[in-house]
């Protein structure tokens, strides 16, 4: 059993499973299953077979948060990831000159982009949304939690990263196709002036000169 999960972070670097997050809606619809759709199945697998080994027996159906947030702590002891405590006087550096007897977690971002794969596959596997455990409020507060501790005890700023992020089109720009109609109304208004102030005086002057004559 403890070798089962042994994948988690081995097979991926964290850079890979924070980048990985943004493009897990690849989905590709040729044969081949691709590193991401693998990936899932495998932690899939994983997971059943925590439950199953579960003490007391864990059914799928009877899954909540709080049982995924069991079953991310029991990942931590195959982490392979650094995370000092306060007292290490390496806390806060990102490239610790000597090795440190603190404890080795699963990554962050390992664990956000598990989450994210396990979450898509409860549902693939007949799970209904609303009842989704990895989807629950504990699970989202326990991951921000390890965000900001590893991010301290690391010297690694997560934020940076999101911030890279392409920015979101603004919403209160208006669509391309206003300005058109905005110009259009505004060039009838135009000829409608030049029609009254210029065109009509000049043919009441020529009806008056048709008039006199
Ligand atoms: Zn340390």
């Amino acid at each position: 059993m403890d070798s089962i999960p042994d994948h988690i972070e081995s097979s991926y670097s964290e850079n890979t499973s924070v980048g990985n997050n943004s493009s897990t809606g690849a989905t590709s619809s040729s044969s081949t299953p691709s590193r991401y759709e693998n990936q899932k199945r495998r932690d899939w697998n994983t997971f059943g077979q925590y439950l199953k080994n579960h003490r007391p027996p864990l059914s799928l159906s009877r899954c909540s948060g709080a049982h995924v947030l069991e079953f991310l702590r029991y990942l931590d002891q195959f982490g392979k990831t650094k995370v000092h405590t306060p007292i290490c006087p390496f806390y806060g550096h990102p490239n610790p000159p000597a090795p440190c007897p603190c404890p080795l977690r699963q990554a962050w971002g390992s664990l956000d982009a598990l989450i994210g794969r396990l979450r898509a596959a409860f549902e693939e596997n007949g799970g209904k949304p609303e009842a989704n455990p990895f989807g629950a409020r504990a699970v989202r507060l326990y991951l921000r939690e390890v965000r900001d501790l590893q991010s301290k005890a690391r010297g690694i700023s997560y934020e940076k990263k999101k911030r890279k992020r392409p920015p979101q089109p603004l919403p209160a720009l208006p669509p391309p196709g206003a300005n058109m109609v905005k110009l259009f109304y505004s060039i009838v208004a135009t000829i409608k002036l030049f029609w009254v102030f210029c065109l009509l005086p000049e043919k009441q002057c020529l009806d008056l000169e048709q008039f006199s004559s």
